[in-house]
């Protein structure tokens, strides 16, 4: 049910696939600037209209050109030290991306590492926190069946192994 993959997400069959995006929606690097790519520009127009989305949000557009049906946009803290809040920001994206999918009836989804590339967060961190709201989110009764984490990096795809083992799953 809750799955670490390897890869690119743009290319996850999903319902939905998560963007760690910035505050504009209007577009970046990292997993922003693939997953605009491989949307095609009326992804781009749809999140102007959308107005932004405040840090610990998450805004849902259409995916477009993509295989999955809809990108939830989600955006994450930047890394100041860890004493600015950011654990609750990150959860808070984490419980706002899962709230949307219970609300649009999305069964599969596939989520990137929210904060850890350009924003610096520390990923073991990270991953704790993600892993948490979506064990919780299970628990609580999702309808999710399907919850894949997909992980760029050899290194990042270690890490979630290995905290995913502590889940007991
Ligand atoms: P943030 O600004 O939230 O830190 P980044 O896009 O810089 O977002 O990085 C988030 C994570 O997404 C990083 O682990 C990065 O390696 C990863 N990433 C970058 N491109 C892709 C992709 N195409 N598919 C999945 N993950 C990706």
């Amino acid at each position: 049910m809750v799955e670490i993959v390897q890869g690119d997400i743009t290319a996850m069959k999903v319902d939905a696939i998560v963007n760690a995006a910035n505050p504009s929606l209007l577009g970046g690097g990292g997993v922003d600037g693939a997953i605009h790519r491989a949307a095609g520009p009326r992804l781009k127009a749809e999140c102007a209209m959308v107005g932004g989305c405040p840090t610990g949000s998450a805004k849902l557009t259409e995916g477009y050109d993509l295989p999955a049906r809809f990108v939830i946009h989600a955006v994450g803290p930047v890394w100041r030290g860890g004493d600015a809040g950011e654990d609750e920001l990150l959860a808070s994206c984490y419980r706002n991306v899962l709230r949307l999918a219970q609300e649009h009836r999305i069964d599969s989804i596939a989520f990137p590492s929210i904060s850890t590339g350009a924003y610096g967060f520390p990923i073991e961190r990270a991953c704790g926190i993600a892993l948490s709201e979506i064990f919780r989110a299970l628990d609580e009764g999702s309808r999710l069946k399907q919850i894949y984490c997909v992980c760029f990096s050899d290194a990042d795809f270690e890490v979630y192994e290995r905290i995913l083992a502590t889940f007991g799953e």
